[in-house]
């Protein structure tokens, strides 16, 4: 049984083969793809190609499927390790690592026959999560009373889907996504919504703008549109009208994931400031020799650790749920690290003084990438109110 507080052999050689990915294959890559202008060129295949060559892609799918039927406190320490060359890089693989978790515990027999294996042998593939609308943001995180504007209405054999998704990662990038459409317009997203498996490529499905973002910019975001996308009954993921119980039954895991991407961030830029303040003088000495300086690296010190044991902790909770797990532990983790991340990203920049602000050192992409948790998996004020609903019922 996987540890948490002691690496055991497995995740030693695992980390080890993704940190050598990380410092081969992402950071040298990184800085570049992060400059280009269209949101297209950030993204790079040839990173996920080489994901795939070495088993990283496909890590959390059980061996009956190629995989190497990884754990969530693994996967969440690989997703770290990830971030810490590139967040994008690692959003990519966190959403495909999770989206895979879900698909293997909520799809049928028929449906994992069909999607799986192509899939596992894809060096490209990606998965995705269409939820969030441009008129449905928070609401669905504090279940307000109200449907997804994308719906569905009844046809031989299936449904029509009508409606649009914005925001979605690896959005036009993805083979397959799991899609949260309101299958009963008289009902709310808790009651009236359902889970659909989408193929890349169904007719009347479409990609639409793919967002310009401020940083995490080597993963992509994309709307999806849909008109009069027809979806046979054999994609319904679960039971018509019960979308929420398919992210609710089988992803306890994916906001430690997101924790340990912003995490990975926080410790980039924790590495840097340690590196500057070691070599720059100011005052007669480095500034590690001034007494500011180092309670503010010890602070950090803290952030991160806490962070870290936190979300290892609903990680490993997250597959043994018998042994204490309580629903905050999917909620929080996420919140404490993207809270930490950002502090550090703003002691980070202080501490290099201007040289933070001038692009070169780097500094700067850490920056913008640590902001992007703040919002991204449920702004964390939102996810603060959603934990007290679930204290204080
Ligand atoms: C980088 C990134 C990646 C993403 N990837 C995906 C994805 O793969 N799939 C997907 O479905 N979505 C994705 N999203 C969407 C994300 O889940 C939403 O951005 C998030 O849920 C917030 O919604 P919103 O942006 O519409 O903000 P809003 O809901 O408009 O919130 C704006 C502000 O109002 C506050 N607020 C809102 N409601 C309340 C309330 N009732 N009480 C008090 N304060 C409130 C919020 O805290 C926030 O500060 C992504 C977002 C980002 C930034």
């Amino acid at each position: 049984m996987e540890r948490m507080f002691v690496l055991n052999d497995d995740q030693r050689a695992i980390l080890e083969t993704v940190g050598r990915f990380a410092r081969e294959e992402v950071a040298p890559r990184a800085a570049k793809l992060d400059a280009n202008q269209d949101p297209l060129d950030c993204y790079s295949f040839e990173i996920v190609e080489k994901a795939h060559e070495l088993g990283i892609r496909t890590m959390t799918l059980d061996e009956e499927w190629g995989g190497l039927g990884m754990d969530s406190l693994t996967t969440a320490m690989v997703v770290e390790e990830l971030a810490k060359a590139d967040m994008g890089v690692s959003v990519v693989m966190a959403q495909t690592f999770k989206i895979a978790q879900i698909m293997q515990r909520a799809l049928n027999a028929e449906q994992k026959a069909r999607v799986l294996p192509g899939f596992a042998k894809d060096p490209r593939g990606v998965l995705a999560i269409g939820m969030s609308e441009p008129g449905n943001g928070s609401d669905k995180h504090l279940s307000i009373p109200v449907p997804f504007a994308t719906h569905a209405t009844r046809a031989e054999g299936g449904w029509v889907v009508n409606g649009m998704k914005h925001f979605i990662s690896n959005g036009n990038r993805a083979s397959h996504y799991l899609l949260m459409v309101q299958t009963d317009r008289t009902k709310t997203m808790e009651d009236g919504a359902t889970c659909f498996l989408v193929e890349r490529g169904r007719p009347g499905f479409t990609i639409g703008r793919v967002h310009d973002k401020m940083g995490e910019r080597l993963a992509n975001n994309a709307e999806l549109v849909f008109q009069d996308c027809f979806i046979p009954d054999a994609n319904i993921v679960g039971e018509v009208g019960k979308s929420g119980a398919v992210f609710a039954d089988f992803s306890p895991q994916s906001n430690a994931y997101a924790g340990a991407t912003v995490l990975g961030v926080a410790v980039a830029l924790y590495e840097k400031a340690v590196a500057w303040a070691k070599t720059r003088v100011q005052g007669g000495k480095t500034l590690v020799g001034h007494d500011g300086i180092r309670a503010q690296l010890g602070e950090m010190r803290m952030l991160i650790d806490a962070s870290r044991a936190y979300i290892h902790r609903a990680a490993w909770l997250a597959d043994h749920r018998d042994q204490g797990w309580d629903a905050t532990l999917g909620i929080l983790p996420k919140a404490m690290a993207s809270q930490s991340a950002w502090k550090i990203a703003t002691w980070t920049l202080e501490i290099h003084g201007g040289h933070g602000y001038m692009k070169e050192l780097g500094v700067e992409k850490l920056v913008r990438d640590a902001a992007a948790f703040l919002h991204s998996d449920g702004v964390n004020r939102t996810l603060f109110l959603k934990a007290a609903k679930r204290l204080f019922r």
